[in-house]
């Protein structure tokens, strides 16, 4: 009997997904030297040291083994403290809350265990390239709505609403977002929990850059009325802690979809790593204001790279949160890709094409500024001459 090809047997909805394009964007770059990066979603700061000495004192201890799959209690009962304090939103420790291996887990969680095949999920765009992969990975139908530079990158209510049909049973929101620093104001939150209510809703909200929002913080949606019990609240340590590498998150939601996420979580991982629940509960208990040292930082290099920006002609409005800024740069008659491209081969200056995060990221870029003000300046005055000889 005639095979088919090895590719062509493995399961479909895997084979039609695409390869992330940051990544084949940064095969370019790692192939180059004495690049400066604006392209790498992750802090340029090492974790604290704190945190560190505490997932060594941990291995000398012997703590090798695994935890409860939900996580250490101790590490949930501060998880649940921290939200309550931040968010304003309070959850059971012992049945309401799971430890993952970074906010990527508990997403992936969280769709699978809301999904049924077919069900339409609203992401916004441009966002985190995993949202659309993971919704079809969950069997769901990825619906997108576009967030507009006129509209701050914000998401409009109103454009909410047009997308929902009688399929509609998720909406995720990710704001402050990755790739344009977006946050929601009060009046965009409350119509958009009013939607989720009327609409009965799941809504998944990724805090991650929650911490790094620089002006104006409001408590996550998951505190609106109406909301605690339709929304899982998705968060961990990657970014405002620095410890993209230790992999640790957490979902805090209602018992029954918590309960539900812990039966994949059990079968497929056990329980995320105990060296980094350990590193994670030193953060929530000893870094707050180390995390407040690394969030001033970020907020003054913010303040730069969006002013060098604008005057090198660059329109780029200043985000309110996470670590990146998102420019147009339709003024230099290039595509997204074409500017980043030849951005990184004259200049060896790597940003990410807008494109990235989906097709409506056409004629921006993304710049993160989770880089050492020395090398962003650098950055800067080659960009600047990029732009003016163009
Ligand atoms: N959500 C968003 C919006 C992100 O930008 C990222 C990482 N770039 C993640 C989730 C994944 O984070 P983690 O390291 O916690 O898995």
């Amino acid at each position: 009997m005639k095979k088919k090809p090895l590719k062509n047997r493995l399961a479909k909805h895997v084979q039609k997904l695409p390869k992330s394009g940051i990544r084949d964007f940064f095969e370019l770059v790692n192939q180059m030297d004495d690049v400066i990066s604006l392209g790498i979603g992750e802090p340029d700061f090492v974790t604290t040291k704190n945190i560190r000495q505490a997932a060594i004192d941990s291995l000398n201890n012997g703590n090798t083994g695994y935890t409860s799959n939900l996580g250490m209690l101790s590490l949930r009962e501060e998880v649940c403290k921290y939200v309550e304090t931040h968010y304003e939103v309070s959850y059971c420790p012992v049945e309401e809350c799971i430890i993952t291996v970074g906010v990527s887990e508990a997403l992936d969680l969280a769709m699978r265990a809301i999904l049924n095949p077919g069900d339409e999920a609203i992401y916004c765009e441009p966002c985190f390239v995993s949202y659309e992969p993971e919704i079809r990975m969950a069997f769901g139908e990825p619906v997108k709505v576009e967030c507009l530079e006129k509209d701050n990158f914000a998401l409009d209510p109103e454009k909410l609403r047009e997308k929902i049909t009688d399929k509609t049973k998720l909406l995720l929101l990710n704001f402050p977002c990755n790739p344009t620093g977006a946050t929601l104001n009060k009046q965009q939150m409350t119509q958009i929990a009013e939607i989720a209510v009327e609409h009965d809703l799941f809504v998944l909200t990724d805090e991650i850059y929650s911490e790094l929002t620089y002006e104006n913080r409001l408590p996550t949606i998951a505190s609106f009325p109406g909301m605690r019990e339709r929304t899982v609240f998705l968060h961990g340590f990657s970014k405002a802690y620095a410890m993209t590498g230790f992999r640790a998150g957490y979902a805090c939601g209602p018992f029954e979809i918590i309960d539900a996420m812990m039966k994949i979580h059990q079968y497929a991982m056990m329980c995320a790593p105990t060296i980094a629940q350990v590193a994670a509960e030193a953060a929530l208990k000893h870094s707050w204001d180390e995390m407040l040292e690394m969030k001033a930082e970020y907020r003054q290099r913010r303040d730069f790279i969006v002013d060098s920006l604008n005057a090198m002609g660059l329109k780029c409005f200043r985000p309110e949160g996470a670590f990146y800024v998102f420019p147009n740069i339709t003024s230099t008659g290039l595509t997204s890709m074409e500017f980043a491209s030849r951005l990184l081969k004259e200049c060896n200056v790597a940003v990410v094409p807008g494109t990235a995060f989906g097709q409506c990221g056409e004629g921006f870029i993304r710049c993160s500024y989770a880089t050492s003000i020395d090398e962003i300046k650098q950055a800067m005055t080659k960009m600047t001459q990029f732009v003016a000889s163009l």
